[in-house]
């Protein structure tokens, strides 16, 4: 279709489904409890609905910090490419990001990075599983217990995927979804913290329920948003959408402020229709995933990230290395031109983000790892949106790139 585009991320509503499960929402908790208990798992019994993924991680990170009660104690390892949400939820929970160098080959950690790390003062460690590709999160959980500290898996991007056949989210203390724009599922804004039984469950409980209630105003203005999103999402409105001033879609700011308060049992009513979805939704996006793997592998100038043995990937987004920086800044353009939202993700290192460079304490590596990523990043969009054909039409731009 002319002037369609396929947005980098998104999850396809039904405004009228949008609706429908918002008013019903509104007027019961039946959905907010059935969600809590679908995040609910043997290992971890706890659940929480929050407004943002960022919310539960500093909600997750000051309960840590309770149940450790060691001053001492103030970094949070992470990896030194992941989303700038993460170290400003650290510093919102008045905490030291300590970066940790990544393997460009798995985006997963640097294992001789992460040897050479001292836990002296570290409180807790988190996963990342960018674009829905889990970490080494069996031997991290190990790595966790073995050094005493804390294990967040982050699994904001990460719904629906596992790793050694338990879901990602699950492994070590307490893990975090997100309901955000680009996530697997979508409530615009909101998230989830899932825990294992004892201290850190209690002290989750304590500050979870501090928090205040969503508001009316801020709920309604989400719905709004959702039925925008609903219908901006589709191909067709999108190339119209995207060229609206304001929308500062795509944009990755460090920022401080987030919506810090519990969710409202109108978008868990949202949210739950998608979670009953998510693993149909989660094929799909495998579907795309194979097509592009299919499609790209062995593309000269092209390095796709290989997901780690025993990991079931949930894709979020489609993400590959191109050799040279130039030719990505190129290969971009000639994306967007043809209506296909490719990204070069997370634009920096966290390393080189002033913010968070400003609170680190000690940063000796050179994060070879992570500049490297920034650098090379693409990501593709898997989105059920997307045709069968996209793939073909990417490895058709990427050809024409190579040969111009
Ligand atoms: C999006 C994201 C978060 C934060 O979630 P929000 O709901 O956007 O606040 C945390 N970690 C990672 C890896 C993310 O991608």
């Amino acid at each position: 279709m002319p002037g369609s585009y396929y947005a980098p991320a998104g999850s396809p509503l039904s405004p009228f489904r949008v609706s429908a499960d918002f008013a019903a929402g509104l007027l019961s908790d039946r959905a907010t409890l059935e969600l809590i208990a679908s995040f609910t798992t043997q290992g971890h019994p706890h659940a929480w609905l929050m407004s943002s993924g960022r919310a539960a991680m500093s909600v997750v990170l000051h309960a840590m910090r309770d149940v450790r009660n060691d001053a001492a104690r103030d970094e949070v390892v992470i990896p030194a490419y992941t989303c700038y949400s993460v170290p400003a939820s650290i510093e919102r929970a008045g905490l030291r990001p300590r970066l940790c160098d990544i393997d460009p080959a798995t985006l997963s950690y640097d294992e001789g990075a992460l040897a050479r790390i001292d836990f002296t003062r570290v409180l807790a460690i988190t996963s990342a599983n960018l674009y829905g590709l889990p970490n080494a999160l069996t031997q991290l959980e190990s790595l966790a217990r073995d050094r005493g500290v804390f294990l967040l898996d982050d699994a904001a991007q990460a719904m629906g995927a596992s790793a050694d056949q338990r879901p990602a989210g699950t492994f070590g203390d307490a893990g975090i979804y997100s309901f955000d724009k680009g996530k697997n599922i979508t409530t615009i804004q909101g998230g989830a913290i899932v825990s294992r039984d004892g201290a850190l469950a209690v002290a989750l409980a304590k500050h979870v329920s501090a928090l205040p209630g969503a508001g009316v105003i801020e709920t309604g203005m989400l719905a709004a948003k959702l039925l925008v999103y609903s219908l901006a999402l589709r191909p067709g409105m999108y190339g119209l959408i995207r060229r609206l001033p304001g929308l500062k879609l795509g944009l990755t700011p460090y920022e401080l402020e987030c919506p810090n308060t519990r969710l409202s049992q109108a978008l868990a009513a949202v949210a739950l229709r998608q979670r009953q979805r998510l693993p149909l939704l989660a094929a799909q996006r495998a579907a795309a995933a194979d097509r592009y793997r299919a499609a790209l592998g062995g593309l000269p100038g092209v390095r796709l990230i290989a997901p780690l043995p025993g990991t079931t990937p949930a894709w979020a987004r489609f993400p590959l290395l191109v050799e040279a920086p130039r030719d990505r800044a190129r290969l971009l353009a000639a994306l967007d031109a043809a209506g296909i939202g490719a990204t070069a993700s997370y634009p920096a290192a966290l390393i080189d983000v002033p913010e968070v460079a400003a609170r680190i304490r000690v940063a000796s590596e050179d994060f070879a790892g992570a500049r490297h990523v920034a650098a090379h990043i693409v990501t593709l969009p898997t989105h059920p949106y997307c045709p069968g054909t996209l793939a073909a039409d990417v490895r058709g731009i990427f050809e024409q790139q190579r040969g111009s």
